[in-house]
């Protein structure tokens, strides 16, 4: 296990744009913000959205297309440094309109409408290495 003890500084409520990416939407926040970690969660309605099933064998996304309009049931994520940028990393649940769940890593998602609080951290360099292991970029582990 890698601890990382963070403090809780400020608390943002952020309302996305119409048709913008989640994931970049936050990336850019971050970037303006200057924000170097931070945990969120989001909800609203996404109009298509790409998410990403990591098989553990072959070290590879496979993508899952979503290409109708889907409530973005719950969406939670967090922001680190990757090569010393802000990083997002987010999951979503989506509910199609009978309320059939789909699930998994967020690649993209284009909002419909969008509700964002962002909790920025404070703390040591919480930042991503590769992993051997995994194949992933994951915190880094002193
Ligand atoms: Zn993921």
């Amino acid at each position: 296990m890698s601890l990382f003890e963070c403090n809780a500084d400020k608390e943002l409520m952020v309302r996305l744009k119409h048709d913008a990416d989640l994931v970049q939407s936050i990336t850019e926040l971050a970037r303006s913000k200057g924000i170097e970690a931070g945990s969120f969660t989001a909800i609203g309605a996404l109009k298509s959205a790409r998410l990403g099933y990591y098989n553990q064998s072959s070290h590879e996304y496979r993508e899952i297309k979503i290409d109708s309009p889907h409530e973005l049931a719950s969406c939670t994520g967090n922001i680190s440094l990757k090569d010393g940028e802000p990083f997002v990393h987010a999951h979503v649940v989506l509910a199609d309109e009978v309320g059939n769940t789909k699930a998994g890593h967020l690649l993209e998602g284009i909002v419909f409408a969008g509700e964002v609080h962002l909790r920025q951290l404070e703390g040591p360099r919480l930042e991503r290495k590769y992993d051997e292991v995994t194949g992933l970029s994951l915190w880094n582990a002193e």
